[in-house]
């Protein structure tokens, strides 16, 4: 099963993405942790990619999309994958039509009101990935389910969400319309509801959806 987890900044995306990976086998893609990573590790494509992030626009395509078409082309994804992050407009959902075939598309709705607190209060562990927004943490600075060191994304600020949020509504959200036309879309709400009953939302969704002929 080839997926892809469509959503605002904040919508949800990783957390319900670590989730759907372990539950169903599949590879998570992110674009942007190779991007982070690449930024980490000082990269050719990190040193790109770097100016793009810290300023919330995205990378441009033509770079984006030979990473992703590359990673799909690796055999680990022989079972399926997940695709998080990725595409973010009409560009790059065009491309992946000529190299993926995709069997759902996961959309993540939010009323986009609550996402630059929950934006600005997540903490993520370095070790293990799991996401946290500061109001569960009671002060901790080490993740509470492996005790890794937790931190605060770089373009998790004010300024850098705006723009973000400007790139999803202009460049993204048309990407729903173009997913519905193919027949692809589970549309889902992302409410402050527990990340546990949106997942088995999603789960019911899509044992659903390994049912059909
Ligand atoms: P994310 O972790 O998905 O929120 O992505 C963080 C940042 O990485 C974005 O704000 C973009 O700068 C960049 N990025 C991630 N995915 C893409 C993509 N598909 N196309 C272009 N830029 C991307």
């Amino acid at each position: 099963m080839n997926l892809i987890l469509l959503g605002a900044p904040g919508a949800g995306k990783g957390t319900q993405a670590m989730k759907i990976a372990e539950r169903y086998g599949l590879v998570h893609i992110s674009t942007g942790d190779i991007f982070r990573e690449n930024i980490r590790n000082g990269t050719p494509i990190g040193n790109l990619a770097k100016s793009y992030l810290d300023k919330g626009e995205l990378v441009p395509d033509e770079v984006t999309c030979e990473i992703v078409k590359d990673r799909l082309a690796r055999p680990d994804v022989r079972n399926g994958y997940l695709l998080d992050g990725f595409p973010r407009n009409l560009y790059q959902a065009a491309a992946l039509d000529t190299f993926a075939k995709i069997d759902g598309v996961i959309n993540i709705n939010i009323d986009q009101s609550l996402l630059l607190e929950r934006i600005c209060g997540r903490r993520t562990c370095k070790q293990c990935g799991e996401i946290y927004h500061v109001s569960m943490l009671n002060g901790a600075e080490n993740c509470p389910r492996c005790g890794g060191e937790l931190f605060q994304r770089k373009d998790d600020n004010p300024e850098t969400v705006a723009s973000r949020l400007n790139v999803y509504n202009e460049q993204t959200a048309p990407l729903i319309d173009y997913y519905t036309k193919k027949g692809l879309i589970l549309n889902f709400t992302g409410t402050e509801a527990p990340a546990e009953v949106l997942f088995e939302e999603i789960r019911s969704a899509l044992d659903g959806l390994g049912k059909r002929p």
